[in-house]
């Protein structure tokens, strides 16, 4: 069920590597272990197998889904559209004499009430639609969002694909390069310890290897992986390479893409109402820097929270697909106490947590920490060896700053005029 992306062919988008993704029957060990974690120990082991926790989503009523296409072309003509109509009112408003603007504003008294009432409506048919498209994820238990169905985050993600390996033409490396290997064999080991997920037998995940100068991993819509050279070069073995794969693979299995898409779409239902009063009771420029203000403290209020917490989330649920996969989450720390040495090393660009769509790389090396003790249960639950004994997160804490200088000047990640 892997694809290797090489290029726009759609036979290289079908690809599928030998013994890869052969989904059998769900182990029932590492099923009801899973769940037994996800519900913090309050279920007993033999009840837990019965637990039927995929049929969290059922509903009895048909959900009105929104195809993405619609949803993202929809974005920008509810901005746009608000901002256009608020502005010709304006105009018209100026157009009018005194004693028509009497009139006119006589005339909306009477009426306020019917104006307040379609606001009212229109706020009513808004939460309906929310509540109604509430999901309990399986994974998480977290109610979200979310309007679109699998089958549109499919197409979505084709779609996605296809543009994205055009805009990469040129970095995409050779399915023969030792990378593509690395990668597999990981990726095959998250799968086959996570196969009694549905979501992870039900994705058509493809790997894609990129030679970009960003050090970066990243998932499209529809479990499409992509990795760059340059971020194998930070990653010190292949736990820490699993680590960085489970967090990708949890953003798809959480659905997050079509939860952030749905969650903008619903904000700009939302402030479509103030846009166009900013734009119709505001001269253009000051409304243009009131609109321009309000979207920044959105922004910075909500939006990049919001994605902070879907980074967190895809941290957690990684890591427990990594422990499931007996892969050593120890080194998840590690691999987030690197980062964070090699920024305030000056090596990666300077941070900026509160207008970042990311958290720092020293809080999700603490918030990992903080999870490590039960996803290590986890692990020893799955039936995996024994750890080895030296934790590595204690090797990375004994070295002194001249000694991490020098070993990442060792391993090739910085160099001597840095
Ligand atoms: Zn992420």
């Amino acid at each position: 069920m892997l694809a290797i992306s090489r290029s726009l062919c759609k036979k290289n988008l079908q690809q599928s590597t030998s013994q890869f993704f052969i989904c059998s029957v769900r182990t029932c060990h590492r099923n009801w272990t899973y769940k037994r974690f996800l519900l913090q120990d309050k279920v007993d082991h033999k009840k837990s197998q019965y637990l039927k926790l995929q049929k969290c989503d059922f509903r009895t009523t048909q959900n009105l889904h929104v195809p993405p296409l619609v949803a993202m072309l929809l974005r920008p003509v509810l901005r746009v559209g608000a901002l256009l109509m608020g502005r010709s009112m304006k105009k018209w408003w100026a157009r009018k004499s005194g004693e028509e603007k009497e009139e006119y504003k006589r005339w909306f008294r009477e009426r306020s009430h019917v104006f307040l009432g379609c606001f009212g409506v229109y706020g009513l048919i808004l939460a309906i639609y929310y509540i109604t498209h509430l999901k309990t994820d399986p994974l998480t238990q977290r109610s979200r969002f979310i309007i679109f169905n699998q089958e549109q985050e499919k197409k979505l993600g084709k779609m996605v694909l296809e543009a994205h390996l055009e805009v990469h033409k040129r970095d995409l490396v050779p399915h023969s390069h030792p990378a593509y290997k690395r990668l597999i064999r990981v990726i095959e080991k998250i799968y086959a310890a996570n196969k009694d997920l549905k979501s992870m037998r039900d994705t058509q995940w493809t790997l894609t290897v990129i030679n970009t100068p960003l050090t970066n991993s990243y998932i499209l819509p529809g479990g499409n992986i992509f990795v760059s050279l340059d971020i194998l070069k930070i990653i010190e073995n292949d736990d820490q390479l699993g680590i960085i794969l489970t967090h990708e693979m949890a953003h798809s299995l959480l659905l997050h893409s079509l939860e952030a898409l749905s969650d903008q779409l619903l904000w700009d239902f939302l402030i479509a109402i103030p846009i166009l009063l900013v734009w119709a009771l505001f001269p253009d420029l000051a409304a243009a820097i009131i609109h321009m203000i309000g979207e920044r403290i959105v922004n910075v209020m909500y939006n990049l929270p919001f994605s902070r917490v879907l980074e967190n989330e895809a941290d957690e649920v990684g890591l427990k697909l990594a422990a499931k996969a007996c892969i050593d989450i120890r080194e998840a720390v590690v691999f987030w106490a690197t980062m964070r040495t090699l920024t305030e090393m000056h090596t990666l660009p300077p941070e900026l947590p509160w207008i970042s769509t990311h958290p720092a790389h020293g809080d999700r090396e603490k918030k990992l920490n903080q999870i490590m003790t039960k996803t290590l249960e986890l692990r020893n639950d799955s039936g995996c060896p024994l750890l080895p004994a030296v934790d590595p997160r204690d090797k990375f804490y004994k070295r002194s700053p001249k000694e991490h200088e020098f070993y990442f000047k060792q391993r090739g990640i910085i160099t001597d005029e840095i």
